[in-house]
């Protein structure tokens, strides 16, 4: 029998938080964010869930592949743009659009070969300062691709550092939405400036052309513990599940796992979870972090090692041996409810993001579709 873990994804929660986006930017088409293998949900999975989207944006040219694979016929965008001259030989195969973020993948283009010309997005850097023109040189660089035959029509975009948060007590996007204003006024072209936080938290400035819809598309929510998913109206689109294999009675002075991290105070009852950080659990994730037992809130005990963690069931005397142990997502109904664990809450115990961790969900972890519940 393989180990009792395993990732279901929710195809109908990730229906329901485009739509989300859908209904906070009406006017604008969506890109549904799919890159890291869609925030490790997989690609062909995650697709089943997000076919309304208008196109699907990405890093990796096997990714696009993959999608076009599924018969996707509409948009695809490389967010970083190419990475060699050859790959703008797939970008026409396969009709991708693409980023455009330096002078190199000018250079290239111009010297591209093709009868299709490209339809390209031109980066600002607008204060992020990771890819993208400075304002200087922003329209030089849109002049040259303007100049290219092997350009069809010239998109402009860029990037929020601080759309989740205030950001020197203004709401953190005023200062990079000014540059992007300044940048491109009166040229020409779609503009695509909104992750999910500016989404969520600034649609009605943000949500222009184009929105691009990461996170919140796997009900993730990038301003928490200011908001949460409830807050925001998102489902997990993600659970990942255990069971109990094993039960130990702890006497005042007992204490559990590597380095003996925890040391029970009182008579305890633990389990023992057929998961670890080889699975992608987080390691950091200390005594305290909340997990789900058959659907009721409990916590973990001490270090989590590579297969297991142990999990405190002294309150839940029912539970045992077998017990399902919900990790993030969905749990069991309880009385007529259904039983849920934000992936947030998780990912800040352990000190990181619930994109890390929908991210960092191992290979050996077997994955279901899960269409309801
Ligand atoms: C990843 C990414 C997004 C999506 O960000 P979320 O915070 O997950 O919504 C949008 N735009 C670019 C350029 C990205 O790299």
């Amino acid at each position: 029998m393989p180990r009792p873990i395993e990732a279901l994804i929710h195809t109908d929660a990730l229906a329901h938080n485009l739509a989300r986006a859908r209904a906070l930017a009406p006017n604008a088409r969506l890109w549904a964010v799919v890159k890291a293998n869609a925030y490790g949900h997989g690609i062909e999975r995650a697709f089943e869930g997000l076919r309304a989207a208008d196109g699907f944006a990405l890093l990796d040219l096997a990714e696009a592949e993959r999608l076009r694979a599924l018969d996707w016929r509409g948009p695809i965008l490389l967010l970083e743009g190419v990475f060699e001259p050859r790959d703008l030989e797939l970008c026409s195969r396969l009709k991708l659009w693409h980023a455009v973020h330096c002078e190199q993948q000018i250079d290239w283009l111009a010297m591209h070969k093709t009868h299709e010309p490209h339809r390209v997005f031109l980066k600002l850097n607008s204060g992020m300062n990771r890819l993208g023109f400075t304002p200087a040189a922003f329209r030089a660089a849109y002049a040259r691709l303007d100049a290219l035959p092997q350009v069809d029509e010239i998109g402009l975009m860029t990037h929020f550092s601080d759309a989740d948060a205030l950001r020197l007590g203004q709401d953190g996007i005023a200062h990079q939405l000014a540059a992007f204003e300044a940048a491109t006024d009166g040229l020409a072209g779609e503009r695509t400036i909104a992750n999910s936080a500016a989404t969520l938290r600034h649609a009605t400035r943000t949500a222009n052309d184009w929105v691009r819809a990461g996170i919140m598309t796997y009900g993730g929510v990038p301003d928490f513990p200011e908001h949460d998913a409830t807050h925001w109206d998102l489902r997990p689109a993600m659970t990942l599940r255990s069971k109990i294999i094993g039960v130990q009675q702890l006497q005042p002075g007992d204490t559990v796992g590597y380095g003996s991290a925890f040391t029970a105070e009182q008579p305890m009852r633990i389990g023992i979870v057929a998961c670890g950080y080889a699975d992608g659990y987080p390691r950091h994730a200390g005594t305290g972090t909340p997990v789900l037992v058959d659907g009721h809130r409990t916590r973990t005990l001490g270090r989590v090692s590579m297969d297991m963690l142990a999990v405190d069931l002294t309150a839940l005397p029912a539970s045992g041996w077998g017990s399902e142990v919900t990790l993030w997502g969905e749990g069991p109904t309880v009385d007529g409810k259904p039983s849920r664990l934000p992936i947030d809450e998780v990912a800040q115990a352990a000190g990181t993001i619930g994109y890390e961790l929908m991210c960092a969900v191992a290979p050996r972890v077997p994955v279901r579709t899960a269409g309801h519940g």
